[in-house]
């Protein structure tokens, strides 16, 4: 049979996760990242571990059936493949900064600047976009020091908590699109290909479902529960038990964890107890 070939980061930010997404669906991977490639012992998929930077290539190019990297590389790369779905981390923005003593006018501070990044197409499009005339200055790597070694006036980048701005004396100002990573695959899988996907896909759902519900059990007194359970939006409806203590009983269902910090004081207004919030390990709807 045929191996799905998936690529991941080698070594990065997305690695662990990327990993532990797969482990999370049941996939067993040898050797860590070690090699350049790994073949799973209970699944038909070999992983390929390669730089963020050359996934869209070799996806498009089918060395690699699927791939999973941040939404940024694959629109800068812009490659012909296509994303599949999101896949729960990764998440940041990609924004303008500029040092952080300057004023901040708008968007037209950036008129006749120079703006260093490592994502000169995506910040053509949205200077092209907004009738910006800048200079774009391509680098690598590092491009948070541009302006302080002189080599831009301000940069465009990835940002998440915005310390690594703050240490080389930057500001955010403008926030030009949001990322996350995503699963993205060739335009032209075979169907034996295509049904390991679907596979994949299912469990990838199921675990992705997982993490965001919890599994909630809490015990009411018997003429609440009818309150309490319209409080609580199952996935059908809520399992209801007796408890031994008579007129008590056991309420059971799933809910979504940052639902439940918006009702835990309603339930407890409502004579809850003992509630406990579970993690579930995997949930197909
Ligand atoms: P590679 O060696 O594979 O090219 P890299 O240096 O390009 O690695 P990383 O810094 O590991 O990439 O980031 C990988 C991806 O993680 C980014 O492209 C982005 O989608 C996502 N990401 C999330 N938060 C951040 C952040 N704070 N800084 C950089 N990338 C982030
Ligand atoms: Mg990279």
């Amino acid at each position: 049979m045929g191996k799905l070939k998936i690529a991941i980061q080698k070594n990065g930010r997305l690695s662990e996760k990327s990993l532990d997404l797969l482990g999370e669906c049941g996939i067993k991977i040898p050797n860590g990242n070690q090699k350049l490639k790994t073949v799973s012992t209970n699944f038909p998929i070999e992983i390929l571990f390669l730089r963020d930077d050359d996934i869209p290539q070799y996806v498009e190019q089918n060395v690699a059936d699927i791939g999973i990297l941040g939404e940024n590389e694959v629109w800068e790369k812009d490659r012909n493949i296509e994303i599949i779905k999101k896949v729960g981390f990764g998440n940041c923005r990609m924004s303008l900064a500029i040092p952080k003593e300057e004023s901040y006018t708008g968007i037209s501070y950036f008129n006749n600047k120079k703006i260093a990044t490592s994502y000169p197409k995506i910040l053509k499009k949205f200077c092209d976009k907004n009738n910006l005339s800048v200079e774009i200055e391509e680098i690598g790597g590092s491009v948070e020091i541009a302006p302080g070694i002189g080599l831009a006036n301000c940069i465009f980048d990835i940002v998440s908590t915005g310390s690594t701005l703050l240490m080389n004396g930057l500001k955010e100002v403008e926030i030009v699109t949001k990322s996350e990573a995503v699963l993205i695959k060739s335009r032209n899988l075979s169907e034996e290909k295509q049904q390991i996907l679907q596979k994949l896909l299912f469990r990838i759902q199921s675990v992705l479902h997982s993490r965001e519900n919890k599994y909630i059990l809490l015990n009411a007194p018997n003429e609440k529960v009818k309150d309490i359970i319209s409080l609580l939006p199952g996935i059908k409806s809520p399992t209801i038990l007796p408890l031994a203590k008579e007129g008590w009983s056991s309420i059971h269902s799933v809910i979504k964890e940052d639902k439940f910090w918006d009702i835990i004081e309603q339930l407890k207004e409502h004579g809850a107890q003992g509630i406990l919030v579970i993690p579930i390990e995997k949930m197909i709807l």
